[in-house]
């Protein structure tokens, strides 16, 4: 690894900011709306867009600026979000289910996909496909064991490849084959958040950055929501907080984990060695229990690597080197790199694995995408915008199967570094 493993013009911040202004500071926050919606992400901006076409008043809140939070921060890899295997989900909830919940993920992607295409986002959405890298021979055939029995009408046309074919995906001998899911996408995060925002404000969505709510009164008929810039009351308030949550809803808050994920970018690299070692577009990550994800930048120049790094929470300044290094454990090759951007955001994490979606009264929410919510958050997030706005037809799996928290649990995960140390020990022996 360089000596020095950042680049002199290092930015402790996303790599999807640059270039981008925030949006502006909007005037005084109005008393009273149709809709209130707490946070400014892929799922509050696609709420507040159904809603407000809908003829509804609606403001958006955000504690930060307008999309400050995971939206903003991702790695750019569009999945089904589906992260347990169909024989879990079909064993704790029956096939029907099981496969409804299947389907929802692919509708996810399929949502993402023709919703920038409909409003004519520039953000670079590519079907580009994911090769999923095995770490170890029994985990590929693990792979090959769920390709063979890959439930016939879920359609993934996934499809192994042997280590001696993985040169075609990927050139490292770090993996022992992989998985190629073909329907799998790439996207610049920050140019469709920006892209929402504009949606957002032309379909007569208020924004208000630097607005975090504070209080939340449930009401029968209406809400009053105390914001550090006033009051307002709205008859419908959608919390789309995610892993920024807080305590604003302890129900939410008893919820939804808290997890930093972190994530760094490289310095250009010569086209030649770029080409070398990444032959496709893939987006990529591998079998770990501790998942690194990673892909090129979309110009192809750079590229952008991210995992759980540490046992506790820390800065891009420490996160950025450990990843640097497990990058060049994949790539030797790629060992005198330096980093350009190092950065980290907060994912929301279920006990389930699972995302999930409600209402009680006027009070609606979605999250819970478990790191895996660039297409998920949005879909879900039109669900409940929909929902608020009388579409009877706008119903998710996501509001039918329980969310659970655990007695244990209050909203500081304290049992985060032992998880963590339990993953790593699982990655070494599997
Ligand atoms: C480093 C990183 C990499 C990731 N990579 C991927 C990936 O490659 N693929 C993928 O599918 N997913 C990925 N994710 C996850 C994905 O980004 C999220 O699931 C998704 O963006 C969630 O969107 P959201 O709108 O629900 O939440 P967010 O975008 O996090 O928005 C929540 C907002 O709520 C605001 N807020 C919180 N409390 C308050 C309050 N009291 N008042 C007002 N506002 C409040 C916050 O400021 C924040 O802006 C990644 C996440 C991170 C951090």
């Amino acid at each position: 690894m360089a000596e020095k493993p950042f680049s002199d013009s290092w930015a402790d911040a996303s790599y999807w900011w640059e270039g981008r202004t925030p949006a502006p500071d909007a005037e005084t926050l109005p008393a009273k709306a149709d809709v209130l919606v707490i946070g400014s992400g892929y799922t509050g901006l696609h709420a507040a867009i159904q809603t407000a076409r809908a003829g509804m008043h609606t403001v958006v809140i955000d504690a930060g600026r307008i999309g400050e939070g995971c939206s903003t921060r991702n790695g750019g890899q569009v999945s089904t979000s589906i992260k347990p295997s169909f024989g879990s989900l079909k064993q704790k909830f029956g096939a029907d289910t099981a496969e409804r919940i299947f389907r929802e993920g692919q509708a996810s992607l399929d949502f993402t996909a023709k919703f920038i295409s409909d409003e004519a986002i520039d953000c670079d959405f590519r079907v580009v496909g994911r090769f999923h890298g095995a770490h170890s021979p029994r985990q590929y055939e693990q792979l090959a064991r769920d390709a063979e029995a890959a439930h016939p009408v879920l359609d993934t046309e996934a499809y192994i490849v042997p280590e001696s074919e993985q040169h075609s995906e990927l050139r490292t001998d770090f993996y022992h084959g992989g998985i190629v899911f073909p329907k799998h996408a790439s996207i610049d995060p920050g140019a469709y958040h920006a892209g929402l925002v504009e949606v957002a404000q032309q379909s007569g969505a208020s924004l208000m950055p630097n607005c975090a709510a504070t209080a939340l009164a449930e009401e029968h008929v209406e809400h009053e929501v105390q914001t550090v810039r006033g009051r307002i009351r709205a008859r419908n308030v959608i919390v789309a907080t995610n892993g920024y949550s807080g305590n604003l809803l302890p129900w939410l808050q008893h919820r939804i984990i808290p997890i930093g994920s972190y994530i760094i970018a490289t310095e250009e690299l010569p086209k030649d060695q770029v080409d070398e070692f990444f032959p496709t577009n893939r987006i990529q990550s591998d079998t770990r229990k501790l998942v690194y994800y990673y892909r090129l930048s979309p110009d192809r120049k750079r590229i952008l690597f991210g995992g759980r790094v540490s046992l506790r929470e820390t800065d891009p300044r420490r996160s950025g080197p450990i990843l640097l290094r497990d990058m060049i454990a994949i790539f030797p090759d790629l060992e005198d790199v330096r980093i350009s951007h190092s950065w980290a955001g907060t994912v929301g994490y279920t006990f389930d694995s699972l995302m999930h979606a409600g209402r009680r009264r006027g009070l609606y929410w979605a999250g819970g995408y478990c790191g895996a919510g660039a297409g998920m958050a949005g879909y879900l997030g039109n669900m409940i915008g929909r929902q608020v706005s009388g579409d009877k037809t706008a119903t998710t799996v996501f509001s039918e199967i329980p969310f659970s928290g655990r007695p244990y649990y209050r909203g500081n995960p304290w049992f985060l570094s032992s998880s963590v140390l339990w993953y790593r020990i699982l990655d070494r022996i599997r």
